[in-house]
């Protein structure tokens, strides 16, 4: 039986092992996907070569720590410095971003997308900015303090703080920070979010399982409006057809979004 993991800390919460599981049962794939607490990063590939997996996920906060330790960085991973996915291939550790291209296929229902402003400059920000210049999209950052604005910067996309942005027509604004998740926060100044929705076609919020309190004003404004879920469904079909090495076909992906679902 093959091994694989998600790795984090917390990762209790994790709806992965479920997702997966449900993967495996569907293609009799003989392979078990379990949660591991890892509490040092830096500790990530010895314990993957330890524990014999085959492949694993990563989540909060070990991305990065796992981009710098693998062994082989393949695709948009190199440009985003963070990797979400680990394969062992002739005893190399594999390392792949699936964030990114799980993302573009969540918004794929969204239509005439040119221009985007994203809110928010973690790592979640990074993959999707990149994934969207990779589209020549035309990309903006908004993030309340400016540390983690050089990156985009260096990356040619225009980054901006909550005093200096100027407002613009965006087709889409997309909430990539946390607030919303356990509070009932918006990710930016009304004034700002009530001018940027009101031009706005669509509205994208990265957390899964809720109305958030952008994505209400999303919707107030009249945009048309999604949730996470498709996000999280979709990074994990990706590195589930690195796992498996079997493209997913639309009665797989159905049954990892029953798994999901739980
Ligand atoms: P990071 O911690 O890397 O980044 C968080 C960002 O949010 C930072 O830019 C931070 O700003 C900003 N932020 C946090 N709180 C607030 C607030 N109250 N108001 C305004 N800005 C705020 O997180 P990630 O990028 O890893 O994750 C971001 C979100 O995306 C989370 O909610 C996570 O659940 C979700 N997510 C969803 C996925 C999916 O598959 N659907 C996949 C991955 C993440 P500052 O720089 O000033 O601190």
């Amino acid at each position: 039986m093959k091994k694989f993991c998600i790795f984090g800390n917390p990762v209790a919460h994790s709806k992965s092992p479920q997702m997966q599981n449900a993967g495996f049962k569907y293609l009799n794939f003989d392979a078990l996907y379990e949660k591991h607490h890892l509490e040092n990063g830096d500790l990530i590939k010895e314990e993957f070569l330890k524990n014999a997996y085959s492949g694993a996920n990563i989540t909060v906060p070990h991305k990065e720590k796992a981009f710098k330790n693998a062994d082989i960085v393949k695709g948009i991973a190199q440009k985003i410095e963070a990797v979400n996915t680990y394969i062992l291939e002739n005893d190399k550790v594999i390392a792949y971003n699936t964030d990114a291209p799980g993302f573009l296929k969540a918004i794929e229902s969204f239509e005439q997308i040119y221009k985007v402003l994203i809110l928010g400059a973690g790592g979640t920000a990074k993959a999707i900015a990149l994934a969207l210049q990779e589209k020549n999209i035309d990309v903006t950052v908004l993030n309340r303090s400016q540390e983690k604005l050089e990156f985009f910067k260096n990356h040619n996309i225009k980054a901006f703080n909550f005093e200096n942005f100027q407002i613009n027509k965006f087709d889409l604004i997309v909430n990539s920070t946390s607030a919303g998740l356990k509070d009932d926060l918006l990710p930016a100044p009304k004034e700002i979010l009530d001018e940027v929705l009101d031009k706005s076609s669509f509205a994208f919020d990265c957390i899964y399982g809720k109305i958030t309190p952008f994505l209400a004003l999303a919707k107030s404004l009249d945009n048309k409006i999604k949730g996470g879920e498709d996000m999280l469904l979709y990074q994990g079909v990706l590195a589930f057809e690195l796992f498996s090495k079997t493209k997913a076909d639309d009665n797989l992906i159905e049954s990892m979004r029953k798994g999901l679902k739980g």
